[in-house]
């Protein structure tokens, strides 16, 4: 029965067994990412229940917003969850760049220096800081920016640190995920060694972790080892697949304060921001974000475990700790990129009869094929995979709201890859 129903959408036996046998061997490692949902899920049940979360949580507001109890609360029940004084979470938010570069501009003033201990940061973060140049950049208002790299094995390079920060500096940014690029993924007790060294040097630096796509992958976040502040974005992780838009910003009273007088206006802060109905599906994807991570989670590893058995190199491989749900696939070449791209494609349930093409988009010095079929668009927490063509081929796959989702794209990707004879079949038995 179950083989018929993946036949039916177009999975051969051969793909079907090898992915079975693959999944055995992966029961150990399901059986942990299940333990930290379990616990994350209790994490959040248990914000909520502190909070009193009840019905008048989930009512609309129109027009400046005030006394908005969902709001406020649901701000609330995240700083319980991720330990912080306050919380920013807002439809207002229009996406994770737009929370780091308020976190960013509600914090630095003009001659400060923002540092990244961890190399160079998210491409469309270059833009907000200056490092390529854009109208209204902290550049421009005269907020300086240095950075120091990772070390040739990917950790931190502490000498170098020490000497970077200055009398101006003001911030560090530490990006948790490895986004687009092929160093490691932080750990959580990585980011709190990061942190207490900077503060050993300078204690009254405001440090900023980049969260996106780290939410609930580990028991504990970066706002439980010192972080004063974490950002991220609703249609990651925290959105749980059903927000619709937003970002949010944890941390201290401090900081989320300077936060809101940016976000709104200097003087209203948190008090104003409708919240337009939206709350419903602000708690409820938080309520379902721990599971959908899971699943996403156990996505990566399966895919890792695939490709690699396939002759493919995978970052990370599958046997390594995970720290976020990015999953890099060296290819190796365009054909397979595309045909792996058009498997994630037809596995979709929006938008599955698209194909995938390679385009010239803008911003990027070449190509870029994606694949994505989400029910919110651009939503990454949905099963989506992405890269630009060229050396070394890399299509970087995250998400899936369902594991059983996950599995049927990545199978249907080795089924495309099968299919155009772009893989060794005898490396399927
Ligand atoms: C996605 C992402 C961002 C930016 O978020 P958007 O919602 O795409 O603006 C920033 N940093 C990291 C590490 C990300 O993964």
């Amino acid at each position: 029965m179950y083989n018929k129903m993946y036949n039916k959408l177009g999975i051969c036996d051969e793909v079907i067994n090898f992915g079975n046998k693959i999944l055995n061997e992966l029961k150990e490692r399901f059986e942990e990412i299940d333990e930290t949902a379990e616990y994350n899920q209790l994490k959040v049940i248990s914000a909520m229940q502190e909070n009193r979360v009840n019905a008048t949580c989930f009512a609309a507001t129109t027009g400046y917003g005030y006394d908005d109890v969902g709001r406020d609360n649901l701000e609330k029940v995240y700083a319980s969850c991720f330990g912080t004084e306050a919380a920013l979470v807002r439809p207002q938010i229009t996406c994770g760049t737009h929370a780091l570069a308020v976190a960013l501009s509600a914090i630095l003033r003009p001659g400060d220096e923002l540092l990244s201990p961890v190399g160079k940061p998210y491409d469309t973060l270059e833009e907000v800081i200056g490092i390529r140049e854009s109208k209204c950049s902290l550049k421009e208002f005269g907020i300086t920016y240095s950075q120091v790299d990772l070390l040739e094995d990917g950790t931190f390079d502490y000498d170098s640190i020490k000497s970077a920060i200055n009398s101006k500096t003001k911030m560090v940014t530490i990006q948790r995920s490895k986004g687009y690029q092929t160093r490691p993924t932080f750990s959580v007790t990585q980011i709190g060694e990061l942190i207490t060294f900077v503060k050993s040097i300078k204690p009254d630096i405001i440090c900023m972790v980049d969260n996106c796509y780290g939410e609930f992958v580990e028991k504990i976040e970066p706002s439980n080892v010192g972080a004063d502040m974490i950002v991220g974005s609703l249609i990651k992780n925290p959105g749980g697949g059903l927000a619709p838009i937003g970002g949010y910003i944890c941390g201290t009273a401090d900081c989320v304060e300077k936060c809101a007088y940016r976000l709104s206006a200097p003087g209203l802060g948190q008090e104003v921001g409708a919240n337009l109905g939206i709350m419903p599906s602000f708690y409820q994807g938080f309520f379902m974000s721990p599971t959908v991570v899971a699943g996403a989670l156990k996505g990566a590893i399966f895919a890792s475990r695939c490709y690699e058995k396939l002759g493919v190199k995978v970052v990370p491989n599958s046997t390594e700790s995970r720290h976020d749900i990015i999953q890099a696939v060296e290819l190796g070449s365009k054909e397979r990129m595309v045909a792996f791209c058009k498997g994630i494609q037809a596995a979709a349930p929006v938008d599955s009869y698209v194909t995938p093409e390679p385009w010239a988009m803008p911003g990027y010095d070449s190509e870029v094929i994606m694949a994505a079929g989400a029910f919110v668009q651009g939503s990454s927490i949905e099963l989506s995979a992405d890269g630009p063509v060229r050396e070394p081929y890399a299509v970087y796959f995250q998400g899936g709201l369902t594991w059983y989702h996950a599995k049927l794209g990545i199978l249907m990707s080795v089924q495309k890859l099968y299919d155009a004879d772009l893989i060794d079949k005898n490396l399927l038995k």
